[in-house]
């Protein structure tokens, strides 16, 4: 597989999902030494990689030196989704836009510049042992040596509606464009409060977020039915994105976060259970 980035620069903007403030982002096309995607955010250059995920408990962010990048996880996820290693992406504001709640937006934008393919090998980690962090109340990721790149997601909560689900996912472009780019945010109704109350999910609102309420989905209809399931999966590519390398292995997350996924993420990468290639 080769490296790739965008053809053209691509513009955006709306309102980040936790602070509910407007930012922009500008995603240009670049050649990054090793392969990299780069956040810039004033005069900080900040790489989107594990050594710089400064907080996980709502979303993903990134920092340096005090400036911090929020809920960098969809934008990272379509971005693996779709191929892309290399990019520089400015942002003027505290965290990435929302936009349609799911990395679909991001998507579309990136392809209707189109991309471009690069003449350099992209890197790629590759599980040769199983490896398992187990994290709180009984969740766990764990993985295998496989030759494809495997999701195998559960979601399981004390809650009438959403006792659980599961899905898997094997790695291509396309039925990742088409099955997993558009599955939303999602929260619980009798969450919201709590989450307003705390200064988070101020973005939100019922066409980006999937609401679930005791007897099931409030805002119908979802894009599928699963939609949950499915946004766990995009979020755990966008996290582990962040080791900078393309992953072949499979991957199966129970209860997970974005907690898990950084521990996990930081384990495996000490750990001798891959090789890179
Ligand atoms: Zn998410």
């Amino acid at each position: 597989m080769k490296r790739k980035t965008l053809k053209r620069r691509v513009e955006l903007e709306g309102f980040g999902i936790h602070t509910g403030k407007l930012s922009y982002l500008i995603m240009h096309p670049a050649i990054n030494d090793g392969g990299a995607i780069i956040f810039r955010k004033g005069k900080e250059t900040i790489k989107a990689h594990i050594d710089n995920v400064v907080d996980v408990r709502f979303a993903t962010v990134l920092g340096i030196n005090g400036q911090s990048i929020r809920t960098v996880e969809h934008l990272l996820s379509a971005l693996y989704g779709i191929g892309i290693t290399d990019a520089i992406i400015e942002i003027k504001g505290e965290e990435v836009p929302a936009l349609d709640g799911s990395a679909k937006s991001f998507v579309d934008a990136i392809e209707e510049v189109g991309t471009e393919s690069l003449d350099y090998p992209a890197k790629i980690i590759k599980v040769t042992k199983y490896f398992k962090v187990t994290g709180e109340k009984g969740s766990f990721i764990e993985v295998f040596p496989s030759e494809t790149t495997e999701i195998e997601c559960i979601i399981s909560y004390d809650h009438p509606y959403l006792k659980k689900q599961e899905k898997r996912f094997t790695f291509s472009e396309d039925v990742y464009k088409k099955e997993i780019a558009p599955a939303r945010t999602y929260c619980f109704y009798e969450e919201i409060a709590h989450l307003l109350k705390s200064g988070l999910g101020r973005g939100g609102n019922n066409r980006i977020v999937v609401v679930i309420g005791k007897d099931g989905i409030i805002n119908k209809p979802p894009r599928f039915e699963d939609e949950p399931v499915r946004h766990k999966i995009l979020d755990l590519i966008g996290d582990i994105a962040l080791s900078g390398y393309r992953f072949i292995g499979k991957i199966k997350a129970y209860k997970s976060g974005h907690a898990l996924h950084n521990k996990f993420l930081k384990e495996f990468l000490k750990s001798d259970a891959y090789t890179i290639i």
